[in-house]
């Protein structure tokens, strides 16, 4: 017995170990699937990307609970930390994991346990972790929160989906099952959480995605071509002021002219070209000779004191190598300390066209760029950046809060944020979040321009979409809660009305409209077809009382015949000899009691057998029927008991009688059947011997006694002859 025992639990426990056997292969499988899937997210915008292989471990939480569960996200989440390098993953999604399969086990839906978890641990833990651990910018980490709880949902909710889905898939003989049975509003509320979160979620993802995707092509586009116009603007403010240096120099070149002469043409030409902020001649010396406006040539007489450009590079530019020169930004340092673009050509004589006599210079107005930035009309929000060949700036919008001549450093953004267009951080260059979508074009003389556009904006439009998202979802499913109720009612109400309304007695089925006019067809129908074979039950019932009372009728008309059967002699009607046996006791008692007397007569017909044999049988009983009929009429005191004792002998029981009549009574009764006559097929007569004593109560509670006494006396009267009554007292 014991080894049996033994045995047999060894048994058990093989069988045990080979479903938890199974169940680790299923869960490593999905672990090892959902981690193939986390190598590769899909990326929706920026830095945002939907986790879809963390499916793998809301269905292992909701089959084996949070122990399989956590074993599968652990590998599952491997594939993001590969992806993404960071170990918080394991933390995060692991404890999303065991919660998920704790709350299997206590009978909380996959979906609404996810819930719970985003709000209560992973959105505070996942903002604990980017606040310590990581450099993003405030305003980012409430995004990416909500984010990731989005996308929480949408997992753990294709996932539920899923298992219900395909139920006969996760045949598991120690899968978790539900602790209590749930209430159909349940069933019917959760069903409809699902496909509401997963179609809306999908759904918001998909067209944010679209639309974001187009915003941010348009944007781009919008960029790409405030560049070129920009570019074109910028190059033809450059042209045309070359041209109009190169143009006046040649012009002065042609003729020899006065220094007061000079500096006409230079005021006209500078009245032409106001996007000249200063312009100068100067001699072969670089001495100045000529300025526009006027007021900057200082009266040399006066002050002694020239401004000399000959270590100027415009002027070694324009004078050495005989060439029109537009300079790169510098600090301006004779008319005024602003940082200027000059624009210069040489300036010859006729009879020496290679061997110039001094310059023309013109300083651009670097404010003419801003006019240019204003004039891009297309985007507020679009900033410009030109940089000369050195990378220094020769302009920049005001908004960006940098100085012109200084250098032009950025950095580009982490590798995270995919987008279809550049970006550059000028400001904060180690920050992970870019700052500037951009675009640039590259002028003739090198120079670069960088039309900027702030990223953030398209980041808010998207936080804006989720959050708006997240808020559908609310409502939508708060009004899924409320909807599943009122139709789940409209199921369950007229049902519970129903089973209270059939399993209740007739008479106190008082819910009168167990359905109403909003209770779906089915329902309608059951009700129906349960009124109808109530009462065709009733009917039935009804139907059977009536045949049980006719039945119950019919058998107390059977006991009274049987009963009758039971005590009377079938032949002649009278009571029998256990009826005599049977009463005799209360009559003898009674006499007893009340000292009163008791007559006990046997009577035995004479000769009987020579009647059945002469007259037939039917003759002796129509002889019993007729002394049965005689003995009815003389002795008919309900006290008397008339029985026929046996074949063809009677036996008188006459209780509370007086002696001397009882004996003149029985002998008037001899003589009246001797003169009778039978009418059988001949007609003939019968007489009877009669032996009788009368007794005190007293004398014996045994009839067979009494009768032994009386049977005496019969014999005695059969011995003297026949037809004759011998009567005796009987002495206590
Ligand atoms: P005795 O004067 O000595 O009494 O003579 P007996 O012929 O009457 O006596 P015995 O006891 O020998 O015969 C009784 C006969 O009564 C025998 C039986 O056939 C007849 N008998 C008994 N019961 C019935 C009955 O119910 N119907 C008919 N027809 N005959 C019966
Ligand atoms: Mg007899
Ligand atoms: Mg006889």
């Amino acid at each position: 017995m014991i080894i049996d025992k033994n045995s047999y639990q060894k048994q058990r426990r093989a069988l045990l170990w080979k479903i938890e056997k199974n169940k680790l292969l299923l869960a490593s499988v999905l672990g090892l699937i959902g981690l193939l899937v986390n190598l590769y997210p899909i990326h929706l915008f920026a830095n945002i990307q939907l986790i879809l292989g963390n499916v793998s471990y809301v269905i292992v939480a909701i089959l084996f609970g949070p122990w399989y569960a956590l074993y599968t996200a652990l590998i599952t989440v491997t594939g993001l930390m590969i992806a993404w390098d960071s170990a918080h993953v394991y933390l995060l999604f692991g404890v999303e994991a065991l919660c998920l399969g704790f709350a299997r086990r206590r009978d909380i839906y996959a979906l609404y346990a996810s819930f719970g978890f985003w709000i209560f641990i992973g959105m505070p833990l996942f903002y604990l972790y980017v606040f310590l651990f990581s450099e993003l910018p405030s305003s980012h980490i409430a995004f990416i929160i909500l984010k990731q709880g989005i996308n929480g949902l949408v997992y753990a909710s294709i996932g539920s989906m899923l298992v219900i889905l395909t139920p006969s898939f996760w045949q598991f003989k120690s899968k978790i099952k539900d602790t209590q049975r749930r209430t159909f509003n349940g069933q019917l509320t959760y069903t409809f959480t699902l496909v509401i979160t997963i179609a809306l979620l999908l759904a918001a993802l998909l067209f944010n995605n679209q639309f974001i995707e187009r915003q941010q092509t348009l944007l781009y586009q919008n960029i790409e071509n405030s560049a070129d116009h920009l570019g074109l603007s910028t190059q033809a403010y450059l042209d045309s002021h070359t041209r109009a240096i190169k143009n006046a120099a040649a012009w002065l070149s042609l003729n020899q002219h006065s220094t007061a002469e000079e500096q006409i043409l230079l005021s006209q030409l500078h009245d032409n070209y106001p996007g000249f902020i200063t312009m100068l001649l100067a001699d072969r010396d670089g001495t100045i000779i000529g300025a526009s406006p006027a007021s900057l040539l200082p009266s040399n007489e006066v002050q002694g004191k020239q401004i000399n450009i000959q270590d100027r590079n415009y002027f070694i530019q324009a004078f050495i190598n005989q060439r029109t020169f537009t300079s790169p930004v510098f600090q301006g340092k004779g008319f005024g300390h602003d940082p200027i673009v000059a624009i210069s050509a040489p300036i010859y004589r006729a009879d020496t066209p290679h061997h110039p006599i001094g310059i023309i210079e013109g300083s651009l107005d670097l404010n003419e760029f801003k006019a240019i930035d204003n004039a891009n009309t297309d985007s507020n929000n679009q900033s410009i950046v030109l940089i000369d060949k050195n990378k220094r700036i020769i302009y920049a919008s005001d908004n960006l809060g940098l100085a012109p001549l200084s250098l032009f450093s950025y950095s580009l953004p982490s590798k995270n944020y995919i987008t279809p267009f550049p970006m550059l951080n000028i400001t904060q260059n180690d920050n992970v979040a870019p700052e500037f979508v951009y675009a640039s074009v590259t002028l003739q003389n090198d120079w670069q321009l960088f039309v900027l556009n702030p990223f953030r904006p398209l980041v808010e439009l998207v936080e804006g979409m989720y959050l708006a998202t997240f808020a559908i979802l609310f409502v939508a499913l708060s009004i899924t809660i409320y909807l599943s109720r009122v139709i789940s009612s409209r199921l369950t109400l007229p049902l519970e009305n129903i089973a209270n309304k059939f399993s209740t007695s007739s008479e106190s089925a008082r819910i009168e409209y167990a359905v109403d006019d909003d209770s779906p067809l089915e329902i309608y129908t059951l009700f129906q077809r349960l009124q109808q074979s109530k009462s065709q039950l009733i009917s039935y019932q009804l139907e059977l009382e009536e045949k049980v009372a006719i039945r119950t009728l019919e058998l107390e008309h059977a006991n009274c015949k049987l009963k009758a059967l039971a005590e009377k002699d079938p032949l002649t009607g009278l009571y029998n000899r256990r009826y005599a046996e049977d009463k005799f006791p209360a009559i003898q008692e009674l006499c007893q009691r009340s000292d009163e007397v008791i007559a006990i007569a046997l009577l035995d017909l004479d000769k009987f057998k020579f009647i059945n044999d002469t007259y037939g049988h039917d003759g002796g009983d129509l002889t019993l029927k007729r002394i049965a009929e005689l003995l009815r009429q003389e002795f008919k005191r309900d006290s008397d008991i008339i029985v026929r004792y046996g074949g063809e002998e009677f036996l008188l029981i006459m209780p509370l009688c007086n002696a001397l009549k009882i004996e003149h009574h029985l002998e008037s009764f001899r003589r009246k059947l001797e003169n009778i006559i039978i009418k059988g097929k001949q007609p003939f007569q019968v007489t009877t011997s009669i032996g009788a004593v009368i007794g005190n109560g007293t004398f014996s509670t045994s009839l067979e006694e009494w009768v032994k006494q009386a049977d005496t006396n019969l014999y005695q009267a059969k011995e003297t002859g026949r037809n004759k009554l011998v009567f005796t007292t009987l002495k206590d």
